[in-house]
């Protein structure tokens, strides 16, 4: 199906019965083109592109340099704001909880959070500075409990929703949002 989209033009949207949540890719002639679950609505389909505008925009091409040059600053000042944040947020539910890991690494990546890695270091994504500090919270929690345990198992869910009683919710919030920058 085509959307009409005032900003973006004619957006592609492929129902996807395997998909869990929306995604949104740019298509080699720059169009944009979204992969949603197979029983989403398109009040759903609207809100997602609605709340995604920003990030949408940064990821289209650009030709202009004036534009790449205000999308890099962009980043950067991204970078710094989740460098003042990130691993102090980190380092206060460590504290709060119980916590020990190695070190904190800030991280782009475009379909990741965050991760958990068996030598104790935990990546948080830039990008978590763009979504509400719940989700936010969620995360740091979610990876943290990964120092438990280092599968999704119900333990580790269990560990989670101690810290995050309403993790699902927050979960599933978050599918809403695309963590590259
Ligand atoms: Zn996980």
């Amino acid at each position: 199906m085509i959307l009409k989209d005032n900003e973006f033009g004619e957006v592609v949207v492929r129902k996807n019965p395997f998909s869990k949540g929306i995604k949104f890719s740019i298509s080699t002639d720059g169009r944009l083109s979204m992969s949603v679950p197979s029983h989403s609505s398109d009040f759903l389909i609207k809100r997602f592109l609605n709340r995604n505008r920003a990030i949408i925009r940064e990821k289209l091409p650009v030709n202009d340099p004036k534009t790449q040059r205000a999308r890099d600053a962009k980043k950067k000042l991204l970078q710094k704001r989740a460098k003042d944040y990130l691993p102090y947020r980190l380092e206060y539910y460590a504290k709060l909880y119980g916590y020990k890991y190695e070190r904190c690494r800030l991280s782009h990546a475009n379909t990741r959070w965050g991760s958990c890695s068996s030598n104790q270091t935990i990546s948080l994504n830039i990008g978590l500075m763009n979504v509400p500090e719940v989700l936010r919270d969620y995360v740091i929690l979610h990876e943290l409990a990964h120092l438990n345990h280092m599968d999704h198992s119900n333990a580790f869910w269990a560990e989670v929703r101690e810290h995050d009683p309403k993790y699902r919710e927050h979960r599933r919030r978050l599918k809403m949002f695309s963590p590259g920058v």
